[in-house]
């Protein structure tokens, strides 16, 4: 009997038997922009191979005014379908199901092309919209009906029709977008006619044997969203316009909320989706923050849904649901939330992939393969670079010795996994710790390994990590000054402190030291107050009246940086601005454009701009400093000197915009090719 009953129970959609309850939720990946399908195909059969019950695709666009941005992939045309086709057998192939998201972006289209219900220009796209007249309204309709029945054409057994999040068909139903005075605006039954219009004639297009979701906004976190009551109407009324199952929706690109952030607490939003599971008589699919088979099945066995959306986690770890089924789920590399090769990625017109797993959407070009011939490895460091080369070369057949000073693996992972709103690097720190225990690893922990020590080894990998920049800044003797690693290992600190430096451990800091108490992330009530997060029930769109309403911070914090642009510039592209935000918050004064003059005991004196004007004591407790990295190299000379060969890989390597993203790609791509 498998852990998870619940989850691995097969479901019947439209006359369409699904192997169990997973759906891998809709992930823009950019490969179909790159032309080759065959990667598109092996992307889609790896996550079915690993169990996924329903793939649904990255979203298409139906016509190229609803494109996301112009050139983005679609079913616009017949010549299409038999590029879908490649991905829809290889699917098939693998005992899989898979839908197409239908996506038309409305007034989110990055293109000068957009359409929209009203004119009203979205706040983060610079294209204003053109409003739709009745005719262009019909085309619309038409448009997504004919591209759905192309998509059975091409093999598809459905399709997702986006209704949320902010596009084309929410952006009809509610007035904050929805300005028109004909029969598509105005009171709500107008203002769901789209919506409701576009199912019925998917439907139509697809006869009655495919599936067809419906991805509902449950709550908006916008203002002048749609009430609850309006939520259930449009989703009765969806299911009679032909749906086969309502998926969740949460947020509006455009809100000032997180919705799927590490920060976010786990399935934050699962009670939404119970709320309407007994308003509708299909089945529903909860979404968002879930990573784990345990907290699959958990929402599952409660009732709270039908099925469980996971995206982030099918890139994480492309064979989830097969591992869960077997007896491994502590094998399963867990999506961390950080967004930092997904989102920020897409958002940058980069192609999707993944911290955690460098295979993600690589996966013809990047291959672990049986060594033909084994060799004997040493690795030294065992952070994220050093433990991802052991894997990949273990799991190749290499015979690898894995070294750490440190009696314990992890590296600067064990740092971040201090900070609050952090707590998912405990999971990753734990899984590659589990990934360790293999055969072909033998590790070494307390050892500071010695030119002596990697003698003899075929292939020697330097992966030693960083030691913090000193930023030499004059300094009288006994100023409270200390480094960001004494904070995260849990130094005491006064009430009022300075930062030095305002890259991505600036902020962890400033995060760490305004926070006391339970961190929000762990704590959904908490967490919902600090950003004004209400019950649609209760308000509008599930924003709170009175806006947010954080926890007191728990010291004085000034955040600094001698660059004179905006603190938190260079954080990820998707989530910096929810960092900037958690700390404006909390009080946090951020200045960028400082000059450090003396660190004395009464605090820090700085000045401002180039010809250090306003000087300026900050009288604080005490002065951290998180003024960047540089490569810890000593070990690698000591070995050049020897003349033994050897790589260097991750922060040992690059030191400047370290992270853990650059370091576990370079280490699986150099254990992929020795
Ligand atoms: P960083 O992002 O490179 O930031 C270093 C900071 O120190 C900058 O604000 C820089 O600003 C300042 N600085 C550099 N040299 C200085 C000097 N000589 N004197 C005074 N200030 C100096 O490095 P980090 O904060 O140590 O983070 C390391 C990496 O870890 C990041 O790049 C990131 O990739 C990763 N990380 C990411 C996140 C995340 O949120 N994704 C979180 C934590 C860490 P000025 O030069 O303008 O003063
Ligand atoms: Fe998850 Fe981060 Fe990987 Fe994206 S990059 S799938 S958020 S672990």
């Amino acid at each position: 009997m498998s852990g998870y009953p619940h989850l691995l129970a097969p479901i019947t959609l439209a006359g369409v038997t699904l192997r169990n309850r997973s759906l891998m939720g809709s992930m823009h990946t950019g490969l179909e922009e790159t032309g080759d399908w065959g990667r598109v195909a092996a992307f889609y059969a790896a996550r079915a191979r690993g169990g996924a019950g329903l793939i649904v695709t990255g979203g298409m666009a139906p016509n190229r005014e609803g494109g996301v941005f112009a050139g983005a992939a679609g079913l616009y045309s017949a010549t299409d379908i038999a590029n879908h086709a490649r991905v829809t057998d290889a699917v098939h192939t693998e005992g899989g199901h898979i839908v197409m998201q239908l996506l038309h972006a409305g007034r989110y289209a990055y293109s000068k092309d957009c359409v929209a219900p009203s004119a009203i220009k979205s706040p983060i796209s610079p294209f204003p919209p053109q409003e739709l007249d009745e005719a262009g309204i019909e085309k619309q309709i038409n448009d997504i009906a004919t591209a759905a029945a192309r998509a059975r054409e091409a093999g598809y057994d459905g399709v997702e029709v986006m209704g949320s999040e902010g596009y084309f068909l929410n952006q009809f139903l509610v007035t904050h977008t929805n300005r028109r005075t004909d029969r598509w605006g105005g009171d709500y039954a107008n203002r769901m006619r789209l919506p409701v219009e576009v199912v019925r004639r998917v439907r139509a297009a697809m006869g009655p044997e495919a599936i067809l979701i419906y991805r509902i906004s449950l709550i908006d976190l916008v203002p002048n969203g749609s009430s609850w009551d309006e939520v259930v109407q449009l989703a009765r009324a969806i299911e009679a316009a032909g749906a086969s199952v309502l998926n969740t929706g949460i947020g509006w690109h455009e809100a000032r909320v997180p919705t799927i952030a590490t920060s976010v607490p786990r399935a934050a939003f699962a009670d939404l989706t119970a709320r309407l599971r007994p308003e509708v008589t299909i089945p529903v699919i909860t979404s968002n923050r879930i990573n784990t088979p345990e907290l699959a099945e958990d929402l599952l066995a409660r009732g709270v849904a039908d099925m469980v959306s996971m995206a982030r986690p099918w890139l994480a770890d492309e064979a989830f649901i097969a591992k869960a089924a077997c007896g491994r789920a502590r094998d399963i590399a867990p999506c961390i939330a950080c967004n930092q090769a997904c989102l920020d990625h897409t958002f940058s017109g980069k192609l999707t992939s993944c911290l955690v797993n460098p295979r993600a959407c690589h996966e013809t070009e990047l291959t672990y393969s049986a060594t033909p011939a084994p060799k004997r490895m040493a690795v030294v460091g065992a952070g994220p670079a050093g433990m991802m080369a052991a894997i990949v070369a273990a799991g190749r057949g290499h015979e690898v010795t894995l070294f750490d000073k440190a009696t314990q693996v992890g590296g600067q992972l064990n740092l971040a996994k201090q900070v609050p709103g952090k707590e998912e690097f405990h999971g990753l720190v734990d899984w590659f710790a589990g990934s360790l225990d293999h055969a072909n690893i033998t590790l070494k922990l307390g050892v500071a390994a010695t030119v002596a020590d990697l003698q003899g080894f075929d292939e020697v990998i330097i992966a030693t990590g960083v030691t913090p920049r000193d930023p030499g800044i004059a300094t009288d003797p006994g100023a409270p000054v200390v480094s960001y690693i004494d904070v995260l290992k849990g130094a005491h600190l006064g009430r009022r402190v300075a930062i030095i430096g305002a890259g991505g451990i600036g902020f962890d800091v400033a995060e760490t030291l305004v926070h006391e108490g339970t961190s929000p992330t762990l704590d959904p009530g908490l967490w919902r107050a600090e950003w004004g997060v209400s019950a649609p029930w209760d308000n509008r769109g599930g924003l709170a009246p009175d806006g947010p309403a954080p926890h007191p911070p728990a010291r004085e914090v000034h955040l600094l940086q001698r660059k004179a642009e905006k603190p938190g510039r260079g954080l990820g592209k998707t989530t910096g601005w929810i960092h900037r935000a958690s700390l404006a918050m909390k009080g946090v004064r951020m200045i960028g454009g400082v000059n450090y003059e003396r660190i004395t005991a009464e605090g820090l004196q700085i000045s401002h701009g180039p010809n250090r004007e306003r000087p300026e004591l900050l009288a604080v407790d005490a002065v951290v400093l998180c003024a960047g990295q540089e490569p810890e190299r000593g070990l690698s000379a000591e070995l050049t000197r020897a003349g033994i060969p050897h790589h260097l890989i991750g922060g040992a390597d690059v030191a400047a915009e370290l992270d853990a993203k650059r370091a576990i790609d370079q280490a699986a791509r150099l254990a992929a090719r020795i």
